[in-house]
């Protein structure tokens, strides 16, 4: 069997780090076994969803090193919901129901009162021919309802029906089918909401494993019965904990916090943001990963957490230096050229300041210095004298890694200074900043002659 996974984003709105993960858990289970992605667009809501959304989650999945095998949208597959609709019609699977919002709250609450389980009680199916006649000359329109299958006999005395899955994530579940309302699978202005068309296109996709947030273990329950009602065999379904901000909020499409794209903009490298969406709420240590399939290698699905995992935004700078530390110069040398920064002191330089800088950004303003100068600095009467006479002592040219050692050796003797106070004036008359990278790295890609501009007055 291929295994077929899917990524099923509602384009109405940013996607953000907790659907990152799930479509990394999914993106990584396919590269484990050998296996395709699909992204599927859940944009049955046509008000709500938007192509603009649509492209930027494409654009964050490339971004994040996701490349789907096929693309799918709900919206250009209603003939086969309509299909699938008539098909559970015509087995006496779908049942007309005219409550409005009220009066379904006020039945619930009717029964939360006299202690039975607040499901629907399926009033509907007791409706004769003329009270439904009575709606439609009203001008009501029904929604459909599916019948689940939680009965013998008698839809009024459900017994415990147990839908029983291995999850790929949480291992043996159990949902209870008569815990449950009969879920509505049309609207009654014939919109479908999300459970029929995924079923369904589940089964046409050739889905093997459903891989999601654990806010669907109900629904895998119904969605179950829907495969088999139509006469498909389920997929396997692996459902994860969600993550939560550092108040155990919810992550939203709607409020934009945390969206991938604003993390690209804000620099954060695609493994930080894959290293931790993944690892995170996991019996992992969150360490940086370099590529997804070295994370797919970590990757063990039932390593997660069955609870909500707290998300640190401040972590992925954390891992954001990592990666930029231990990254070659060929993997950043095009995005350096957006900077400016190119040239045959593009190489030595990257080297020298990586294990300095927290955004791959903030190596500009070193370029900067390194090749136009430092801001200036005042200095006093002593630290003044000191740097002009070192200045005065430059070794002479060709400069490479022991350049440093040479000058600030001769200083030493010259001076009598050591520590800081030799160290601290030159690296400010050369940078301009009292810390930074190693002076030994800088000095050569400096040059003698930029290094003497350097020299105080
Ligand atoms: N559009 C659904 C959601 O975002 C997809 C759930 C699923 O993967 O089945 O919640």
């Amino acid at each position: 069997m291929t295994v077929t996974v899917r990524f099923a984003p509602s384009p109405t709105g940013h996607i953000h780090i907790g659907n990152a993960r799930t479509a990394l858990f999914n993106w990584l289970f396919a590269l484990k076994h050998q296996g395709r992605f699909i992204l599927r667009f859940d944009d049955t809501d046509a008000a709500r969803s938007k192509q603009e959304y649509a492209d930027q989650i494409q654009r964050d999945l490339h971004w994040l090193g996701i490349h789907p095998d096929v693309i799918a949208h709900q919206s250009a597959r209603f003939d086969t919901y309509a299909a699938a609709v008539e098909r559970l019609k015509g087995a006496g699977l779908l049942y007309q129901c005219w409550e409005t919002a009220e009066e379904l709250e006020r039945r619930r609450r009717l029964r939360l009162s006299r202690k039975l389980p607040p499901v629907y009680g399926r009033e509907a199916l007791k409706l004769t021919d003329e009270q439904k006649a009575a709606y439609e000359a009203e001008g009501r329109r029904p929604h459909w309802r599916y019948l689940l299958p939680n009965f013998t006999d008698n839809p009024f005395e459900t017994q415990r029906t147990e839908i029983v899955w291995d999850d790929v994530v949480r291992g043996p579940q159990t949902v209870d089918l008569s815990s449950m309302s009969d879920p509505v699978l049309v609207r009654e202005d014939g919109t479908y909401p999300y459970t029929l068309p995924s079923v369904v296109d589940d089964i046409d996709l050739g889905i093997s494993h459903v891989i999601r947030g654990d806010d669907h273990v109900a629904n895998t329950g119904v969605q179950i019965a829907l495969f088999r009602a139509l006469d498909a065999e389920p997929p396997a379904f692996g459902h994860h904990n969600l993550l939560t901000t550092a108040d155990g909020e919810g992550l939203s499409k709607r409020s934009g916090a945390l969206s991938i794209r604003s993390l690209a903009e804000d620099g954060i490298e695609p493994m930080a943001v894959a290293s931790l969406a993944v690892l995170i709420g996991t019996s992992e240590s969150v360490t940086a990963v370099r590529s997804l399939e070295e994370l797919a290698e970590r990757f063990e699905p039932k390593a997660t957490s069955k609870s909500a995992s707290k998300f640190d935004p401040t972590e992925l700078v954390a891992l954001n230096k990592v990666l930029l530390h231990a990254t070659p110069f060929a993997d950043v040398d095009q995005r350096l050229h957006g900077f400016g920064i190119t040239g045959p002191k593009a190489e030595p330089f990257w080297l020298a300041v990586r294990a300095n800088i927290e955004k791959l950004a903030d190596c500009a303003s070193w370029w900067q210095i390194v090749t136009e100068g430092p801001r200036k600095v005042e200095f006093d009467e002593a630290d003044g004298s000191f740097l002009r006479v070192a200045f005065d002592h430059l070794p002479s040219e060709p400069w490479d890694g022991m350049t440093w050692k040479i000058w600030t050796d001769r200083l030493k003797e010259q001076t009598g200074r050591k520590g800081k106070q030799l160290f601290m004036p030159l690296r400010l008359a050369l940078t301009g900043l009292d810390r930074g990278p190693e002076l030994a790295d800088l000095l050569p890609i400096i040059g003698r002659e930029e290094t003497l501009a350097r020299r105080p007055g």
